[in-house]
């Protein structure tokens, strides 16, 4: 947990993506926020239950999917890893490195990736809706 989230920035994001803002689905954007890494459930199951509140697994992962089908959060599977796991959509188009051993996230500027992949959307005539990208590394600490 690493900075304070604004509640009302989560209600307007769950309505611009016109999901009723509920307790549970507040409750886990705001884990999820504020994790500066992507969580599985049962991670997200604990940090529920730091905050004193409960859910179950299970409505955990109703609520999970609810807001992956509206696009407020990604899944995805790591290489070796049976768990998925499910990170904030940080705006579309982001590309992230993520480092195996501490987690560490670092944002890549891709201004110039875009330009490549604008020419390859253009010739192969496609219309990109939205993509996120994590790519695995060992950050300096680590290696
Ligand atoms: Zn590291």
């Amino acid at each position: 947990m690493n900075h304070t989230v604004n509640m009302d920035e989560l209600v307007k994001k769950l309505r611009a993506a016109k999901v009723r803002a509920t307790l549970p689905r507040l409750l886990i954007l705001r884990i999820l926020s504020e994790s500066n890494q992507a969580m599985t459930a049962y991670e997200i199951e604990k940090a529920v239950a730091e905050l004193n509140s409960t859910l179950f697994l299970t409505s955990i992962y109703t609520v999970l999917r609810s807001l992956e089908q509206a696009n407020i959060i990604q899944r995805y599977h790591k290489p070796g890893e049976r768990q998925a796991v499910f990170s904030i959509g940080t705006q579309s188009g982001s590309v992230i490195c993520e480092c195996i051993k501490c987690k560490k996230r670092i944002e890549v500027d891709q201004r110039e990736l875009d330009q490549n992949l604008q020419q390859f959307y253009q010739q192969q005539q496609l219309n990109v809706k939205s993509y996120n990208l994590i790519i695995q590394v060992e950050c300096k600490e680590c290696t």
